[in-house]
């Protein structure tokens, strides 16, 4: 008997969070895995977000919350969004929710009918397009190169959008690849996105402050265009709370009752607790937090040193970028190559799964980032590790024929 849906048959589990599973099963068995494949960073969560947490609890805040999320939340979240981003929203256009990825399944599903056609640039974040089929939209993909530093163009936007366009999924800095768009880009993507009313957009900015370009401009920023952004942001990554589960998207009005609706018959509000230390996160400019500014500055020399030693490596080619905390290399030409016991590498899932076997490192194929020539790298992790990991991939890399 096959009792489950054909919708789950469908999906795929998180390709991201598979290969942590399976690098944790071989830690369990004493194997020393450098685990470079999950996205989050290795540091603690700063001291004052801790302290704001333990005293939710002691004053009691154990009830259920409104569903999308405190009053004092989201009237911080707007305060940063103020400070930050220059951007004004009402605490009602706020909602928050269970991390950014809740943020981002409540605005799929609370926009995309059966059959319409949501724009991905490509590379994405593996959920993405998950989250599309949950919805049943249909995912065109828009393709960016390396050569590109694999961000697409204005004019790539243009030619994919046609009358079924419903949404765009935008992502800077992006993961897997950790570009960023500069201010000209953006604004020439405003412009496609301006001349296209019928389009609505999310903006993924859970990396704002990894950023080592500059200062992050968000797409909603362009006035012509704000009332059709849907930005996604949250604590995860830039104030190193990936376990808390704290993310939340700011909207037009219509959208965020919508997306209200639907966290309330699936999750209600968010961690009571967690909400709660997150307001004292927003309430801080994170340029002033030492814990946010050594951690980046780390994020910085790991990007460097880790692009060193992979720029060493022939058969990889691997492009500069500019924030979050990955390193997309091309790895294809190791493709036609096979290991000594004979096993054939044709393909970025079998390089990951030998280079896991073998060289007990963990990374991501750029197959479910959209990428089939590439493996991630998350460089969220000490120097040594890096130096190490490295050496173990050379050696693994050096061996096949
Ligand atoms: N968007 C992107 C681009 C991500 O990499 C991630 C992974 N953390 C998320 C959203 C989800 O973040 P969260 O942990 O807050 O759910
Ligand atoms: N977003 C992180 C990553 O890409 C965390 C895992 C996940 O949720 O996908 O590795």
């Amino acid at each position: 008997m096959n009792f489950l849906s054909d919708r789950i048959a469908r999906l795929e589990e998180s390709a991201t969070l598979a290969m942590t599973r399976m690098s944790r099963e071989l830690e369990s068995q004493g194997i020393d895995v450098i685990n470079l494949s999950i996205g989050e960073p290795d540091f603690d969560t700063p001291l004052f977000i801790k302290e704001a947490a333990k005293k939710a609890i002691d004053d009691n805040y154990s009830h259920y919350s409104p569903v999308p999320g405190f009053q004092e939340l989201r009237e911080a979240i707007c305060i940063k969004l103020k400070r930050d981003n220059n951007l004004d929203y009402k605490a009602s256009q706020i909602v928050a929710s269970t991390g950014a990825k809740q943020a981002l399944a409540n605005a799929i599903l609370s926009l995309v009918n059966p059959g319409e056609e949501v724009i991905i640039p490509s590379p994405y974040w593996v959920s993405y397009s998950e989250l599309i089929k949950l919805a049943e939209g249909h995912a065109v993909y828009v393709k960016a190169s390396i050569e590109n530093d694999f961000k697409i163009t204005a004019s790539q936007l243009e030619k994919a959008i046609n009358a079924k366009t419903k949404l765009i999924m935008f992502n800077s800095p992006c993961n897997p690849t950790g570009s960023v768009y500069t201010h000209e880009e953006l604004k020439s993507i405003a412009g496609v996105i301006e001349a296209n009313p019928h389009v609505i957009v999310i903006a993924d900015e859970i990396y704002e402050h990894i950023n080592f370009a500059g200062k992050h401009e968000s797409l909603a920023s362009f006035p012509a265009i704000k009332d059709r952004i849907i930005l996604i942001n949250g604590v995860s990554k830039g104030y190193a709370m990936t376990g808390w589960r704290l993310g939340y998207l700011a909207a037009n009005q219509e959208i965020a009752t919508a997306c209200n609706k639907m966290q309330g018959q699936i999750t209600s509000g968010t961690c009571s607790i967690s909400q709660m230390a997150a307001v004292q996160a927003m309430l801080r400019d994170p340029n002033e937090v030492e814990e946010i500014k050594i951690m980046v500055e780390a994020f910085r020399n790991r990007r460097d040193l880790l692009l060193g030693l992979l720029k060493e490596i022939p058969g990889l080619k691997v492009n500069l970028p500019d924030g979050a905390f990955y390193i997309f290399p091309e790895a294809n030409s190791y493709f036609s190559k096979k290991t000594k016991e004979g096993q054939c590498i044709c393909n970025a899932d079998h390089l990951c799964m030998y280079l896991l076997r073998d060289a007990h490192v963990a990374l991501v194929s750029g197959e479910a980032f959209g990428d089939p020539n590439c493996i991630r790298f998350s460089y969220a992790t000490s120097e040594d590790r890096l130096i190490e990991a490295v050496k173990r991939i050379r050696t693994s890399l050096d061996k096949l024929v």
